[in-house]
Formats: C-alpha cells, sequence, structure tokens
C-alpha cells in the first residue's frame, strides 16, 4: 500500500493500460510514445501501456525509453481477431511482445493503408522524430480465431483480454453475441462509459471474470482523463497484477453481464 510520508494518507497509483499512439491510423499523429510518456507522467499515471492496432513497435520502444522517462510501462498490443474482435494482450517483457508481434507479421493481410480515409500510421523515433510511415493496414482482422489468439498469448505467458466488451463494434459482444465463461481469459475490459455508469473499480468482476478498463486514449487530451485507480502500489509489477487478475477469476459472480 502507497502512503504519503508528509500527509500520512494513502496515496492511490493511477493506471491506464489502453492507449494508441500513432502507429494505429486512428490515432492523432502526434501521439508518438516519447509524447505519449510525457503526457502520462504530467498526468499523474504511474503505469500504463501503448496498444496500437496490430502492431507492436512503439510499445516495445515505449518500454525502453520508460526509465529515463521516470514512468512505467508494460508491453502490450490490441490484435484484431479473424472474428472481429478487439483483443488486449499484455507481457511482462518485450521479447514476448515482439514474438507475439511476428505471429501478427505473419496473419496479417498484406493490404496497403490508405492514409485519406483511415489516417497515417506514423513511425517515431525514441526523441519524438518521424522517421517513417507504416504502409501496411493494421486495422484489418488477423487470420487466428480469439480462442487461438488466447492460447498463443497464454504461451507467451501472457494476459489476454478482450477490450470494450460492451462495444457495439469490434468487440467480444457485438461480433459473438455472448461472453462465454469457460474462456481463457485472464480479465475482461469494458469501455470507460460502462465502467463509470456501473462504478466498476478495480478488483470488480463481470460474470466471473475481472474487469479492467482503460481510456482507449488517441488524442493528446485524452491522456489522463481517465485511468484505474488502487491503493496498492504492488499492482505496477506484472507479476503481481497477474496473480491479482488470477485470484480474482471465478469469484462469485458480484456484477450482472453488461
Ligand atoms: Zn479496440
Ligand atoms: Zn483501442
Amino acid at each position: 500500500m502507497g502512503y504519503c510520508i508528509n500527509c500520512w494518507r494513502v496515496t492511490l497509483i493511477k493506471i491506464d493500460l489502453h492507449i494508441h499512439s500513432a502507429l494505429s491510423a486512428c490515432a492523432d499523429d502526434e501521439m508518438s510514445p516519447s509524447f505519449i510518456l510525457t503526457e502520462a507522467l504530467e498526468k499523474g499515471l504511474n503505469l500504463i501501456s501503448i496498444t496500437d492496432h496490430n502492431t507492436i513497435s512503439h510499445s516495445v520502444l515505449a518500454c525502453s525509453i520508460s526509465n529515463k522517462k521516470g514512468i512505467k510501462v508494460i508491453p502490450g498490443v490490441e490484435v484484431t481477431s479473424r472474428e472481429e474482435v478487439h483483443l488486449l494482450a499484455f507481457f511482462d517483457d518485450t521479447s514476448a511482445l515482439v514474438e507475439l508481434g511476428n505471429l501478427i507479421e505473419k496473419l496479417l493481410p498484406n493490404v496497403e493503408n490508405k492514409p485519406d480515409f483511415f489516417g497515417y500510421q506514423v513511425i517515431y523515433d525514441q526523441d519524438g522524430e518521424i522517421v517513417d510511415l507504416d504502409k501496411r493496414l493494421r486495422q484489418a482482422a488477423v487470420n487466428m480465431s480469439l480462442d487461438k489468439l488466447v492460447d498463443e498469448i497464454h504461451r507467451l505467458e501472457g494476459i489476454a483480454i478482450p477490450a470494450h466488451i460492451d462495444k457495439n463494434k469490434f468487440s467480444l459482444i457485438s461480433q459473438l453475441g455472448f461472453l462465454d465463461k469457460e474462456a481463457a481469459f485472464d480479465a475482461v475490459e469494458v469501455s470507460k462509459y460502462k465502467w463509470n455508469k456501473n462504478n466498476y473499480k478495480l478488483g470488480d468482476t463481470l460474470s466471473g471474470f475481472p474487469v479492467i478498463c482503460g481510456s482507449d486514449s488517441h488524442h493528446p487530451d485524452d491522456i489522463g482523463l481517465f485511468y484505474m485507480k488502487s491503493d496498492d502500489d504492488k499492482l505496477l509489477d506484472y507479476q503481481f497484477f497477474k496473480k491479482y487478475l488470477a485470484e480474482r477469476k471465478n469469484e462469485n459472480h458480484r456484477r450482472p453481464l453488461i
């Protein structure tokens, strides 16, 4: 538990595990990893993840500069399954994310991005300078089922969490129509609107799954507007976070589905 020494009150940690960088066509072009980390730090976030659509390089870059920037970053990605379900994956180390990234490269259709329609996919270096554009359309679905992707993420000792399951597109509910209680997901993510409406907090469950939420930030102004909070700073450690979710899975259903 974190305490503020001067005022003897509990210090809340702020977590946002769903932020898009400029490598996501739908995100603002100025969302470089360096910029995101600086913004997150300024907004008082303690732990973040960059989760671009079907691409990992900015997430890896963010991890490599996180120490220098002074904010904790865990490697992550938002994969689009064959069923067009968005699935978040998180790992303890970047090598596992790179391995999933290599798999995504093989599974993603070789289709060129149409910047006028989808937006640019801008590649930045560690100093926040533009180095190139990613020409391959990243928002397409990869050629692997949701269940198989979850298996692959688990093989790499990652955490697999269907994203924004209550949304009316690219979600578990919109694409498959239901949440299977036997599914191997480590948690489910709801949209921030649902999180606020249902007054969720970290540690709650939904149909037997731990429930989390992220800002799904696409623009600079989004960063820091939404975060999960906790008074347990051990959650900043990936392995502890993973265990925390596992311990809550299959707890009694405290909330109805959606
Ligand atoms: Zn999504
Ligand atoms: Zn997203």
